[in-house]
C-alpha cells in the first residue's frame, strides 16, 4: 500500500521572543501560516513485520539516513504502534532547506498521517500531534496546518481562521541557517530576554493588529504589522537574505520579511501577476528554483 501527500512549507507571519526558560529553551509567539510550496512524500508500506525503514530523496542536501526527521518519524511512529511494518519512503524535495521554512518537521508530519492512514488510523490527529512534538516543536503545526498561534516553545497551538488567499513570493538563496546558532546571536541582542525584553520584544499591540487584519485580507495593514525578532540577528550575516528582501519590494511587495530563523524571505504582492513577474526573475537561468509564488493553504486543504 502507498500514499503520496503534499508536505507544505511554512512561513512566520509574526515572531517573537517572550523569554528564555531555565533549560535553555525559548518561549515564542509566533504566527504560522502554510504555504502552497511542497515536498511530495510517498510512503509505501509492505505486510512484512519488523521489516526495514528505508528512504530516499532528490536533493543531496538531504541526509538519507536515520538523521532524516521522516525517517526518525516512521521508527517513533511505529514505536507507538507497537509493531514495525517494511516502508519505504520518499521525499520529492521543493522546499529549501535549512530555511526557516519547516521543510525536515512538514517531511516528517507527513509521514506520521501517511503511517496512520496505511495501519487503519489507530491515532486521533491530537494523539498524533503529541507523537509528533516529541521529534520537533513544529511538528504538530505542520500535521494540523493553516493559520495558527503559536506559543510555548512552539508546541502549542491555537487554530485561527485561514488568512485571505494574498500572493506571497518565497525565496532561499546562499548559506542555510542553524536555528540554535541564530538563538544565540539573538541572546546576544536582547539580554537573555531579560529586562526590559522579558515578555517580548515587538511593540505592544502589534500582534493583535496583525491578527485582525489577516482575515480581510487588508495588505498595507498586514504589511505594517509582519515582525521577526531574528531579523537583527541573521540579516547583517546573510548579505544574500537582505538582497532578496530589498529585490521583493522593488519588484512590487507591499512588504518582505525573513520567516522563521531564517534565510529564507517571503513578500506580499497585491497581484498574482507582479509575483509571478518577481519570482521568475528571481529563478532565470537557474536549473534549480531558488524563488515561488505561492498562496497560504487554508487547514481544510492541507491534507
Ligand atoms: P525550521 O523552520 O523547522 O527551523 P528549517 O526549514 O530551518 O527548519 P530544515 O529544512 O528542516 O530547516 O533542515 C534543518 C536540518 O535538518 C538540515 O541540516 C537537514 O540536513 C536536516 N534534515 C533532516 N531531515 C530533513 C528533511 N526531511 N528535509 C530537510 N532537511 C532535513
Amino acid at each position: 500500500m502507498t500514499i503520496s501527500l503534499k508536505a507544505y512549507a511554512k512561513i512566520n507571519l509574526f515572531l517573537d521572543v517572550m523569554g528564555r526558560r531555565e533549560d535553555g529553551y525559548h518561549d515564542i509567539r509566533s504566527l504560522m501560516q502554510t504555504v502552497s510550496l511542497y515536498d511530495t512524500v510517498t510512503v509505501s508500506v509492505s505486510d512484512k513485520r519488523d521489516g526495514a525503514v528505508t528512504l530516499e530523496c532528490d536533493n543531496a542536501g538531504v541526509p538519507c539516513n536515520e538523521k532524516n526527521l521522516a525517517y526518525r518519524a516512521a521508527m517513533l511512529f511505529y514505536d507507538e504502534f507497537g509493531e514495525k511494518k517494511e516502508t519505504h519512503i520518499k521525499i520529492e524535495k521543493r522546499i529549501p532547506v535549512s530555511a526557516g521554512l519547516a521543510g525536515g518537521s512538514t517531511d516528517a508530519a507527513a509521514v506520521f498521517v501517511a503511517l496512520n492512514r496505511l495501519t487503519g488510523e489507530p491515532f486521533s490527529n491530537a494523539v498524533l500531534c503529541a507523537i509528533g512534538k516529541k521529534l520537533g516543536a513544529d511538528i504538530p503545526f505542520c500535521i494540523l496546518g493553516g493559520t495558527a498561534e503559536v506559543s510555548g516553545i512552539g508546541d502549542v497551538l491555537t487554530p485561527l481562521p485561514d488568512m485571505s488567499p494574498l500572493p506571497i513570493v518565497v525565496v532561499k538563496d546562499g548559506e542555510g541557517v542553524s536555528t540554535p546558532e541564530a538563538y544565540r546571536s539573538l541572546d546576544a541582542i536582547f539580554d537573555g530576554f531579560t529586562g526590559q525584553y522579558a515578555g517580548g520584544t515587538a511593540e505592544t499591540g502589534r500582534y493583535e493588529a496583525l491578527l485582525s487584519c489577516l482575515r480581510n485580507g487588508d495588505t498595507d495593514a498586514i504589511s505594517k504589522n509582519l515582525y521577526n525578532v531574528f531579523e537583527p540577528a541573521v540579516l547583517p550575516h546573510h548579505s544574500k537574505a537582505s538582497e532578496l528582501k530589498e529585490f521583493l519590494l522593488s519588484s512590487g511587495a507591499a512588504s518582505a520579511m525573513m520567516s522563521g530563523s531564517g534565510p529564507s524571505v517571503f513578500g506580499i504582492f497585491r497581484d498574482n501577476g507582479s509575483a509571478e513577474r518577481s519570482a521568475s526573475i528571481l529563478n532565470e537561468g537557474r536549473e534549480t528554483p531558488i524563488a515561488f509564488a505561492v498562496h497560504p493553504v487554508g487547514r481544510g486543504g492541507v491534507r
